[in-house]
């Protein structure tokens, strides 16, 4: 496309690309009325707090003391919903049960503990996924989680993290409850425990999913289950992208399918507002189930056939009866992303093809291409026009191609940040979405990822 053809391609293409753009940014805004701030009374004695913290907190009041799960991201959301509950319940609270380890679901714990020192119950696996990267070094993905979750972008490009309000830590807060007071007294040992604590009878049982010491809390008396992260109103996350440690989807979906089988009348998920009446919960957790089954079966029938992971996003399409179903939109966790750890957890990082085995450095690909596009000026004037008509991942890509040959250019910098923000503004993924304007402010204002928070 010649330059001069750019601005009525623009003109024709603004209207309905304006549209699509609101269109996304405004599903994501409307999301969040699922983690607006309240205290949902689930049933009889159980009350959960959602949009205080990132993550719920759940009171269920006993006889002669109460029991908290999971205690949400930060002291200060954690003392503020011990506050709520207090309105429902003076009495000490006797238990603390953590669905799983990850640092918004146990940070508050501080708040609960009162003068009597609680059980705080856990998966034998508690910390599992946090502890080979620790033990290994890894530290790059603080990074990509603070990309991931936009903790470095203003409030007004933050919209929300698809399940959760915005919130932006403290510097120095600790990942995880992994202080003296705070950490596991008790564990789950096996496949299923029943504890009675104040008067309630509960049963812990181990569900790998989102984690591998997740364990899901079904308080029969109530009829309540309380799913942890193997449940939130949002495609799940079946890989997320600031990187972790493989996810079996597989033992996803069968730890879904033991949660629908206690028939419950009401379910508690990690984040957003609590799904109540028993048809409805029986609905959700068989439509949730069936995804996460589908990815696994649909990706491993594609793997069988020899298809690689940039094929099989295509090859795995959810159905329509599921696509449809609002709390399996991608808010949170992509199904793509589902479809390349399905593949990448039985067969790692080789797709199969011999042409990847020992593929050229990014440099000498970059090199041949520029040579192929006639030159730096061509392969730069292509990536704008990419850029005019809003092509915005071929823009991203061609930038990368000149990048790959001189890190600091200008001109590919500037396309790249706005094209990854042109991407960032038609996604509905708060993750992705994040993701892409953090690493658009670090092109456009040359910070340094590894730098401090600003
Ligand atoms: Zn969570």
């Amino acid at each position: 496309m010649k330059p001069r053809c750019i601005p009525l391609a623009l003109f024709l293409l603004t209207p309905s690309l304006v549209a699509q753009e609101d269109g996304a940014t405004r599903r994501l805004t409307e999301q969040a009325r699922h983690f607006e701030e309240r205290v949902v009374h689930v049933t009889d004695n159980v009350f959960t707090a959602v949009g205080f913290s990132v993550s719920n907190v759940s009171m269920i009041v006993g006889e002669d003391g109460v029991v908290i799960i999971d205690t949400g991201m930060s002291l200060d959301d954690a003392q503020r919903i011990a506050a709520e509950f207090r309105k429902h319940s003076d009495k000490p609270v006797k238990a603390i049960v953590f669905t799983h380890s990850h640092g918004d679901h146990t940070g508050g714990t501080a708040a609960f503990l009162g003068d009597g020192r609680p059980e705080i119950w856990a998966h034998a696996n508690f910390g599992s996924e946090a502890r080979p990267l620790v033990e290994g070094g890894v530290t790059f993905q603080r990074v990509r989680g603070a990309r991931q979750a936009g903790f470095r972008l203003p409030p007004e490009e933050r919209i929300n993290n698809g399940i959760a309000p915005v919130r932006y830590p403290k510097r120095g807060a600790a990942a995880f409850a992994s202080d003296e007071e705070t950490k596991p007294t008790h564990f789950l040992e096996g496949e299923r425990q029943a504890i009675e604590v104040a008067g309630i009878e509960l049963e812990l049982v181990s569900s790998p999913g989102e984690t591998n010491d997740q364990l899901f809390v079904w308080y029969p008396a109530g009829r309540v289950l309380f799913a942890g992260d193997n449940f939130y109103r949002s495609f799940p996350n079946l890989y997320a992208i600031r990187g972790t440690p493989s996810r079996s989807v597989r033992l996803w979906a069968d730890s879904l399918g033991k949660l629908a089988e206690h028939g419950a009348d009401a379910l508690v998920g990690g984040h957003t507002d609590p799904v109540l009446g028993a048809s409805e919960v029986a609905q959700v957790l068989g439509d949730y189930r069936d995804a996460v089954r589908f990815v696994h079966d649909k990706t491993v029938e594609g793997m069988n056939k020899g298809l690689t992971p940039d094929e099989l996003v295509e090859y795995v399409q959810l159905p329509e009866r599921l696509a449809g179903k609002d709390y399996l939109q991608p808010f949170y966790g992509h199904p793509e992303w589902g479809v390349r750890s399905v593949f990448n957890g039985y067969l790692g990082w080789f797709d199969g093809n011999p042409t990847n085995l020992f593929r050229l450095s990014p440099k000498s690909e970059a090199e041949r291409v520029v040579k192929l596009a006639g030159g730096t000026a061509a392969l730069l004037e292509s990536a704008r026009a990419a850029l005019a008509t809003q092509d915005n991942q071929w823009a991203a890509q061609l930038a990368d191609y000149l990048l790959a040959i001189d890190k600091d250019d200008s001109d590919a910098k500037r396309i790249k940040a706005d094209a990854l923000t042109g991407l960032a503004r038609n996604m509905v993924n708060a993750t992705a979405r994040n993701y892409c304007l953090t690493v658009a402010r670090e092109l456009r204002e040359g910070t340094d990822p590894n730098g401090p928070p600003e």
